[in-house]
Order: structure tokens, then C-alpha cells, then sequence
């Protein structure tokens, strides 16, 4: 995990945010809001902190954030799941993820990956002492040739699978290609896990924002349980990436199992935090309308934009980010054009490049996809998008 030089490594994140810093750059790199957050949610911590709820909150999860969970999973999927044996909250969807794999995965067991990725899977997978398998999303084309979207490759997929694998992580709406899966793909993710005896450990942080229809938890799907391991975050929701509130929910077993870990990772933190997504989770759908709709306005700005710099765009059905390929502008290279566009024009993004499997597939179909972030104001994105015309 440490660089090539014996340092920390920074994340493409952290690398680009400061490239952005040093240059001034307007920063359309790192997945974080512009806006503040429903007030609801920001009251409701602040009024935690003045009422003194600063200590550690029990190891699960404060009560009210777990009935909050459970009555969310209710409202928006059907689900019923029991705050007491059948939640855990996080240190944010990263935790989770963490704890999970920890839990789950015996050293030299086997983790598949969709491919591009989010790069701390890769890493968790390492600690755990797990070996990475990617099974490669396709990059689908329109009749004229240039990319329109991506899809998952179900053979693929299967073939990523072996007697060895322990669990599939799948992450939908996916980051960093703005991919909802469908109910059919899900279905057939889950047969190839039930077939093999694996686990499914779901990543949806990205859950309400949605342009294409609501999001499909995969824990939704007949026979799941026992085999789905689903986690969320309210960074994305609630426009708060720094508060780190994340919660798995799972069966009983799988939570036991995970809590062992988390119980030595963390033990358990952001008390008044998880007042406040407490609330926000209990609040009424128009909260949830407005952050959606007021992103997909941003979404919208952003495409035109860079369709009109020349990119062509792979419009994105939910999420922060819009995948752009600079091909057509004569950048074969999306990494390349990632470290040159801070001090060249002005604006700075990552590489979908920083996602792919080294040597995989993805890797060369992928090499000239720049992620844009489409979750910053309106007024950054119209800026960025005036300079963006420059890169002809
Ligand atoms: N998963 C995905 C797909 C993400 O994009 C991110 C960060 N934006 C995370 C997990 C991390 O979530 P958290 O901040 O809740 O740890
Ligand atoms: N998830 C955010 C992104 O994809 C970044 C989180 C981070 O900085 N590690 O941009």
C-alpha cells in the first residue's frame, strides 16, 4: 500500500485535489458537494453536540439512527429489516466495507471485483489478504461509433468467479461510470453468487441520486438473504461526505460476524453525527426530490458542456460523476490529460484510468475516460465548462 518512494501513496483524490489547490484549478476531481446539506440534518447534529451527546455511541449504532435505517428500508425498498440484530453503522461506507471484507474473506480466498472500481476495494481486498479478481463492465457504442454507455458482461463475470471466490462486491449506481444495474443483472450476480456459495456485498451510496428511475437494492431480490451484505452512507444523501455515517445491513450471523471486526477497527464514533443523519433519514420525500433534482440540473449543465468542448459524453444515470471521452479531441491518454488540464485550462479531474484492473481489459478500452464531477455548484460547473472549450 505504500508508494514507490516508501511513502503513503496519496488516493487519485487526494493527488488531483492538490494539483487543484496548487494551481488554482476549479476542482471537478474529488467527489465532494458544493452545497451544504438539508438544514434538518445540520440542526439535528449541531443540537447533539449543545446537548451534550459527545461520548461513544454503542457499538451497533445509536438506537434512533438503526429505527431510522430500518424505517428507511421499509419506506423506499419494502424491506424488513430489525434495528437490533440486522444493522451496523459505520465510519462511513468505507468502514463498512472494511469491516466486511475483514470479516468475511480468509486470507488467499478470492474477491471479484466490476471493473472500473473505486479504488479502496482494492485495498481492503489486500488487507484482508484476499486476491482481487476484476470481471470487466463493457463499454457499449451507438450506431456512429462513439461510446453511449456501459453494461455489465455477465459471461465475464462468470468467468471472474471460481472455486475460490468468497465475495463479489457490487456497486451500484456505480462509481465512477454513473451505472444503475437492473433487476436482471442483479439477478444474475446473485444466481452466479448463490451457485458458487459466495457473498454479495453491495456498495449504494449513491442510492437517492438517481436519474433514471429509483435505484434497485440487490437486497430486494428473492433469496438474498443470508447472501447480500448491503452497505449505504449518508455522505452522498445528505450532502455531509465528512461526516463518515455509513451502516451495513445484513442477517443476523453476517452482522455478528462483521461487529467482531468493527468492534476493533473503531469500536464506534461520530455520536451527534448520527443524530443528525438519524433525522435526515426520517425526513419527508421532497428532501430527497430536491437533492436528486437539483443534481441532475447539474448533470445536464455539465453534459452540454462538455459535448460542447468536443467530448463525447457517456451521460450518467445517477451519481456524482460524468464519464467523458477525450478521444475525439485528440487525447488518447485520460491520465495524461488529467495531470496537464489544472495548469493548462484551469480545471482538474481524474482519470477513469485510476480505476481499471492494471493489464485488464478496461485498462486499454478505458485509457482516454476522464471523470468529471457534476456534484459541484452551478456556478463552477459553468465556469469550468467556459474553460473547458479552450482544450480544442
Ligand atoms: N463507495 C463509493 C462508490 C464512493 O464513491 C465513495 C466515496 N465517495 C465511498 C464508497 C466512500 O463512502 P464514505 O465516505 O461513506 O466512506
Ligand atoms: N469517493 C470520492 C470520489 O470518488 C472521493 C473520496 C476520497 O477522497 N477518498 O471522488
Amino acid at each position: 500500500l505504500l508508494g514507490a518512494d516508501g511513502r503513503v501513496a496519496p488516493t487519485i483524490f487526494t493527488e488531483m485535489t492538490a494539483l487543484a489547490t496548487s494551481t488554482g484549478a476549479l476542482n471537478l476531481g474529488q467527489g465532494f458537494p458544493d452545497d451544504p446539506g438539508p438544514h434538518e440534518v445540520l440542526d439535528a447534529a449541531r443540537e447533539a453536540i449543545a446537548a451534550g451527546r459527545n461520548q461513544y455511541p454503542p457499538l451497533p449504532g445509536i438506537p434512533s439512527l438503526r429505527t431510522a435505517i430500518a424505517a428507511h428500508q421499509a419506506r423506499f425498498y419494502g424491506l424488513d429489516i430489525d434495528p437490533d440484530t440486522e444493522i451496523q453503522v459505520t465510519m462511513g461506507a468505507t468502514e463498512a466495507m472494511a469491516a466486511s471484507l475483514l470479516a468475511l474473506v480468509e486470507p488467499g480466498q478470492e474477491v471479484v471485483t466490476i471493473d472500473p472500481f473505486y479504488d479502496a476495494y482494492a485495498a481492503v481486498i489486500a488487507l484482508a489478504g484476499g486476491v482481487q479478481v476484476p470481471a470487466p463492465l463493457d463499454l457499449t457504442h451507438g450506431a456512429d461509433g462513439h461510446p453511449n454507455g456501459f453494461s455489465l458482461d455477465v459471461a465475464a463475470l462468470r468467468e471472474a468467479v471460481s472455486d475460490n471466490t468468497r465475495a463479489i462486491i457490487v456497486n451500484t449506481p456505480h462509481n465512477p461510470t454513473g451505472t444503475m444495474l437492473g433487476r436482471a443483472d442483479l439477478e444474475q450476480i446473485l444466481a452466479v453468487a448463490k451457485e458458487q456459495g459466495a457473498y454479495v456485498i453491495t456498495d449504494e451510496v449513491y442510492e437517492h441520486l438517481t436519474f433514471a428511475g429509483p435505484h434497485i437494492p440487490m437486497a430486494t431480490l428473492p433469496g438474498a438473504k443470508g447472501t447480500v451484505v448491503s452497505i449505504s452512507s449518508a455522505g452522498k444523501t445528505f450532502s455531509v461526505t465528512g461526516w463518515k455515517i455509513g451502516w451495513i445491513t445484513a442477517a443476523p450471523e453476517l452482522i455478528t460476524a462483521i461487529q467482531a471486526v468493527k468492534q476493533f477497527l473503531t469500536f464506534a464514533g461520530g455520536g451527534p453525527f448520527q443524530v443528525g443523519v438519524a433525522a435526515g433519514l426520517g425526513l419527508g420525500g421532497e428532501v430527497f426530490d430536491a437533492v436528486r433534482s437539483s443534481l441532475q440540473d447539474r448533470r445536464d449543465l455539465l453534459v452540454s458542456g462538455l459535448r460542447s468542448a468536443g467530448f463525447d459524453v457517456i451521460v450518467p444515470d445517477a451519481g456524482y460523476f460524468t464519464v467523458a471521452d477525450a478521444a475525439p479531441l485528440g487525447f488518447e491518454d485520460g491520465a495524461q490529460l488529467c495531470r496537464e488540464m489544472p495548469e493548462r485550462i484551469g480545471v482538474a479531474a481524474v482519470p477513469v484510468s485510476a480505476f481499471t484492473s492494471a493489464g485488464g481489459p478496461n485498462a486499454a478500452r478505458m485509457r482516454s475516460l476522464v471523470r468529471f464531477a457534476h456534484c459541484k455548484s452551478a456556478d463552477s460547473i459553468g465556469q469550468a465548462v467556459d474553460r473547458l472549450q479552450k482544450l480544442h
